[in-house]
């Protein structure tokens, strides 16, 4: 690949060829070398998300012979943090084989057993729901991302139309592949979609991220922070060229609330979201969260949900938003208000539940919202603990990006179809507003509340004796190792 078109105006290209040189000889290091340097920027992938893999051949243990591996980054690893341990390692032929076992989707989750099956010599790092894409991509590097600027385009009504605008101003083939949820099926449609269009040099999944390769270790990183950084320039063109009104522009003028007013609110929102089980919270107060707080379209925006799969499991189907105007009402304006809404949130959440769950869901784990987003407080996030609270609020400022983004991406095609780029028979399903467009309620209950997930969530270490409480000496953490795929 010449010099020339690996050169990137927003991400810093990190590879140092001395380095890279002297770990060529051990595959697996490069790969570590290779995922740590991508997950050292949070706007390439998401805390824990994403997952990278290499093809290549070992020898057998016990008979020396050569073995054709996939080695893809473990079920719940972080990229910035991964070490060599973190891989699992699968025979690709066996990897193969599943293909004939497969009974089709209804039949999906059946093959994750067969995975551990799967595996090289004693290597017993637990093999991630994505290891089948990874496998079944016909080369030998292969990147799974989820960066905000690709989901953009991959959550816009109009996505497809903007990869073809996007191919078109940076003489690239990135495909476009319609939703489907992480599994078997999606393994075998990236492999069709390959084949459909052999000179693709990736591929963005509708809703969900993006797939990106290359022949060699250096060739797919360059191809990865290329592509994404091409990405970034274009939805920050749009941005530009709509001005500084995004999410519709502010609603609520008022300035940031001094942090006595937040830390009085705080209390009674903690006790509010805590009916189930006792949470902690952390705000974000920063000037992307403010505005999207205070815009006119926030309260349309957070009803209709969280776009990609990864943000979930932390944020919930729909972060709870409260309206507030401090020039109109007071503070115990605003905590009435906080009781009425969280308590229309969880009989909310309860019919939700309700309307999807099937006799072999997973219980209901928490009514109450994760996220709550007030104008000129902020977004205030809940977990267990404060490194939690501080994880799923950093994901919903994920998603703000995500949706201004996408915003910024509508034109005149927007309106055609809320389900645009989506696959026929799904397109009804899909609701947007104003080009962002949100997973169905049936797709993202799937994921939710995926019986596979739960036995993870189950097989996690027990909480600690001070978890839920609050200790006033919570540490503070840059960067946690934790997540799915
Ligand atoms: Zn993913």
């Amino acid at each position: 690949m010449p010099e020339s078109v690996s050169e990137t105006r927003l991400l810093d290209n990190l590879w140092d060829e001395a380095e890279a040189g002297r770990l060529a000889p051990q595959p697996l290091e490069l790969l570590r070398y290779r995922s740590n340097l991508l997950g050292a920027d949070l706007r390439i992938t998401n805390f824990g998300g994403g997952n990278t893999s290499s093809k290549f051949t070992l020898p057998d243990p016990l008979t020396g012979d050569p073995v054709r591996v996939l080695a893809v980054k473990g079920s719940g690893g972080d990229l910035r943090s991964i070490a060599a341990s973190g891989f699992a390692i699968l025979a690709l032929d066996k990897l193969e084989a599943l293909i004939a076992r497969y009974r089709g989707e209804a039949h999906e989750d059946e093959m994750v057993a067969f995975y551990p099956l799967c595996a090289f010599g004693d290597n017993r790092v637990a093999a991630s729901i994505d290891t089948p894409l990874h496998a079944f991509l016909p080369f030998d590097h292969v990147d799974h991302l989820h960066p905000d600027w690709a989901i953009a385009i991959a959550a816009s009504a109009n996505g497809r139309r903007a990869l073809d605008e996007f191919n078109a101003r940076y003489g690239r083939r990135i495909a476009w592949l319609p939703w489907q949820r992480p599994g078997f099926e999606l393994a075998l449609m990236l492999r069709r979609a390959v084949d459909a269009q052999p000179d693709c040099d990736g591929i963005v999944l509708g809703s969900h991220g993006l797939f990106t390769w290359g022949t060699t270790q250096a060739e797919c990183y360059r191809n990865s922070i290329r592509t994404i950084d091409q990405m970034g320039q274009l939805v920050g063109e749009r941005a530009r060229r709509r001005g500084g009104a995004s999410f519709g522009g502010a609603a609520v003028r008022a300035p940031r609330q001094a942090d006595e007013v937040v830390a009085a609110i705080l209390p009674h929102l903690r006790g509010a979201v805590s009916s189930n089980r006792r949470v902690v919270a952390h705000v974000e107060r920063g000037e992307e969260a403010l505005r999207f707080a205070n815009s006119a379209w926030a309260a349309d925006l957070c009803a209709l949900g969280t776009s990609c799969p990864d943000h979930f499991l932390r944020t919930r189907i729909s972060p709870l938003f409260v309206p507030w105007n401090p020039d109109a009402d007071d503070g115990a304006a605003l905590r009435r208000r906080i009781d009425d809404r969280i308590a229309a949130y969880r009989r909310d959440y309860v019919a939700y539940y309700e309307g999807f769950a099937t006799p072999g869901s997973p219980p209901l784990r928490d009514s109450n919202p994760s996220v709550v987003v007030i104008p000129s407080i902020g977004v205030v996030g809940f977990g267990k603990d404060k490194r939690e609270a501080r994880i799923t609020t950093e994901f919903f400022v994920n998603a703000i990006h995500v949706m201004d983004g996408a915003t910024a991406l509508e034109d005149e095609s927007s309106a055609e179809a809320p389900g645009g780029s989506r696959r026929p028979e799904q397109a009804a399903q899909f609701a947007s507003f104003h080009n962002y467009v949100a997973l169905p309620r049936a797709e993202a209950f799937r994921i939710e509340y995926w019986a596979l997930e739960e036995a993870k969530l189950q097989r996690t270490a027990a909480e600690k004796e001070f978890s839920r409480k609050l200790t006033g000496r919570a540490r503070r953490r840059r960067r946690p190792e934790c997540g799915g795929g």
